[in-house]
């Protein structure tokens, strides 16, 4: 196999992306009267080489977040992963939770009880607790996963008959749509955020709220975001490969 070798370039524009996207996290935290610590600054990873990776992560990033199972197992063992909280977002097959349970801190696409349950099985037979986000699709678009609004309840309530398996949250996906409506939609999110807040479900504890991507992360720090997922802002324009 031939030597991959960085572009210098390219490592210089993700390093100087990642500092403005960081400052303007913190500035979008302010805006919203919250502080700067209150929302965490995801990179998504997802098809950058580790060579482009571990330079932010050596500036002080510490949470990044993968979507496929496959890629991510093959790329850890290169990246600086010490102190780093490593979350899955991309939809998760059924058949693929054997591998990466207990490779991750917090899968943050559960959609169905079904997946919830082979989560819960796994981690059991590894002997740990798994933290997961729920997904909502917001705009109901078939092309997303994630459940609908009025499907939430059951699924915790599903979910708070099996062990091993603890909801920290939420996440979502809004449609493609321009900066008012996108709004709406945080804001639609956060509103079951705070609702399922003061509910008393087992295994169920609402603190994070995962909204936001490289167009529309200030609309969704605005609408109470804490965590956003930001990946070309930072890496460039993603190569599919
Ligand atoms: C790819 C991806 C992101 C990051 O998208 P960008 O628009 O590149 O910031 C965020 N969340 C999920 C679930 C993703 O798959």
């Amino acid at each position: 196999m031939a030597e991959f070798i960085p572009d210098e370039k390219r490592i210089q524009n993700t390093i100087d992306n990642y500092k403005r996207v960081k400052s303007q996290v913190e500035e979008a935290a302010l805006k919203a009267g919250r502080s700067p610590d209150d929302v965490r600054l995801m990179c998504v990873t997802k098809t950058v080489e580790a060579e482009y990776i571990n330079p932010v992560l050596d500036l002080g990033a510490d949470l990044i977040g993968e979507n496929r199972v496959q890629e991510y197992l093959g790329k850890k063992d290169a990246l600086h992963l010490d102190g780093v909280e490593r979350h899955l977002i991309g939809h998760l097959q059924t058949n693929k939770v054997r591998q990466i349970v207990g490779e991750v801190d917090m899968i943050e696409s559960v959609d169905s009880i079904k997946l919830a349950r082979e989560i819960s099985k796994q981690s059991a037979k590894i002997g740990t607790d798994t933290n997961v986000l729920v997904e909502v699709n917001v705009g109901r678009e078939d092309s997303k996963s994630g459940i609908f609004a009025e499907q939430l309840e059951e699924l915790l309530f599903q979910i708070a008959e099996l062990d091993r398996i603890k909801v920290r949250g939420l996440m979502t996906i809004p449609p493609i749509c321009d900066e008012n409506e996108v709004r709406k939609y945080f804001s639609e999110v956060h509103s079951l955020f705070e609702n399922l807040k003061g509910k008393d479900i087992r295994n169920v504890n609402m603190e994070i709220l995962s909204m936001g991507m490289s167009g529309d992360y200030e609309a969704a720090i605005l609408e109470g975001s804490n965590i956003v997922r930001v990946g070309s802002a930072i890496f460039g324009a993603r190569k599919y490969f």
